[in-house]
């Protein structure tokens, strides 16, 4: 795969680490297809996020995914989805590598500053829900 979907999330857009974090991307070899700053209603994060309804940390994500502006991208590499959630680290910032975004950045589980699909059916399906097809070229 050749593309993978990302956000900044909202803790990270509204800290003011967004160029911080486009840098660490950029010189990972990433190219940037597509970008977008949006506020996310609540209903909106609850629908990107509807596999994980049920959940503990359903409610409280979306609650947080809503929270502020996030950074919507579209993101093109070879093997995009597996080197992204290698550049990002571990969900927990703790379990984070040295050196990865969100041990840089996240200041928790749930607030962990960037969001990377987990295949490419996923990015996929990530991206088509924030970019039309003319946004995705
Ligand atoms: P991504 O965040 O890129 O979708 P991930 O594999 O790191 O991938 P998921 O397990 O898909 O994370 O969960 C989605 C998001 O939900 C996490 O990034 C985090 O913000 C939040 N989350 C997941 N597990 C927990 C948890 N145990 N407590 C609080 N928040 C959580």
């Amino acid at each position: 795969g050749k593309r993978t979907f990302s956000m900044i999330k909202p803790d990270a857009f509204g800290a003011g680490n967004t160029g911080n974090i486009l840098k660490m991307i950029e010189e990972a070899g990433f190219g940037i297809v597509a970008a977008k700053v949006l506020h996310m209603s609540e209903d909106m994060a609850k629908t990107f996020y509807s596999v994980h309804e049920g959940r503990a940390f359903y409610e409280p994500l979306c609650h947080f995914m809503s929270s502020g502006p996030i950074m919507a991208l579209i993101l093109e590499k070879e093997n995009a989805v597996t080197d992204f959630r290698e550049l990002i680290g571990k969900t927990n910032p703790e379990e984070a590598a040295e050196g990865t975004v969100r041990s840089l950045y996240a200041t928790s589980t749930r607030e962990n500053a960037v969001h990377g699909s987990d295949s490419d059916e996923n990015a996929e399906l990530e991206a088509s829900f924030f970019f039309n097809k003319f946004e995705r070229v």
